[in-house]
């Protein structure tokens, strides 16, 4: 069993909000924005996208051990078709288009599905040529009542999955789903501070915490629940 715990808050009074549902479901995103992170960030660590991959790596070997089914996005781009306004990224062979190797054990799971996709958006990148969306199947087959999104980027691919997610879930699109959690320690985004920005026309300035907590603030507003910590508790299957 995981518990979701949210983190405390003054406005929401003294007592942090423990929600005990039982998790049968995780989505790990990771998108090319990974690999312009590692790029553009500053060269010393970045603590928000190791501390994502770390929370990430646990939770995958959580969901392994008990054989919760995994759906795992990777951006991957045919070189001929590039995805605007994003530069090429995630072309297909290219090990930007793999998963981070601390997560790489994921290939090798039976409760892991791999989605490939060329779009920002999982929801949409989940749609196959004959009009099936993959992500609404595992939904479906697996009877998931909410699913714990990771990943990144926060206010980028998360976002864009979240509230699309969501307004299929209220469309009805989505039975049986009921929630959508963001663990907000297990995403990240990417930083491109103001003074580089400034130095160089191509790029727009991405302050790391203030477009994580807007990636958070945006998605929390579409109806997500956002976790600060996820606790593992005794091993159940469910
Ligand atoms: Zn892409």
């Amino acid at each position: 069993m995981l518990l979701l715990r949210k983190r405390r808050n003054v406005k929401e009074g003294p007592n942090f909000f423990i929600w005990s549902t039982m998790i049968v479901g995780s989505v790990f995103d990771f998108l090319v924005l990974w690999l312009y992170a590692c790029l553009q960030a500053p060269k010393e660590t970045d603590k928000q996208i190791s501390g994502m991959v770390e929370e990430s790596v646990k939770l995958a070997k959580v969901f392994c051990e008990n054989k919760w089914p995994v759906l795992a996005f990777l951006d991957s781009h045919h070189p001929d078709k590039p995805e605007h306004p994003y530069p090429p990224h995630c072309l297909i062979g290219t090990e930007e288009s793999e998963l981070v190797p601390a997560l790489q054990r994921l290939e090798k799971e039976t409760n892991v599905t791999i989605r490939r996709k060329d779009c920002i958006n999982g929801f949409l990148g989940s749609i196959e040529k004959d009009g099936s969306n993959v992500f609404v199947d595992w939904v479906g087959t697996n009877k998931i009542k909410v699913i714990l999104v990771v990943g990144i980027c926060t206010d980028i691919c998360v976002l864009d999955f979240v509230a699309t997610a969501l307004s299929a879930r209220n469309r009805g699109f989505l039975a049986p789903l009921e929630d959508v959690v963001v663990y907000s320690r297990g995403c990240a985004t990417y930083d491109i501070p103001s003074h580089v920005a400034k130095s160089n026309n191509e790029v727009v300035a991405h302050p790391q915490e203030l477009m994580h907590h807007i990636g958070l603030y945006m998605a929390k507003g579409r109806g997500a629940k956002i976790a600060w910590e996820v606790l593992v508790g005794p091993h159940e299957k469910p």
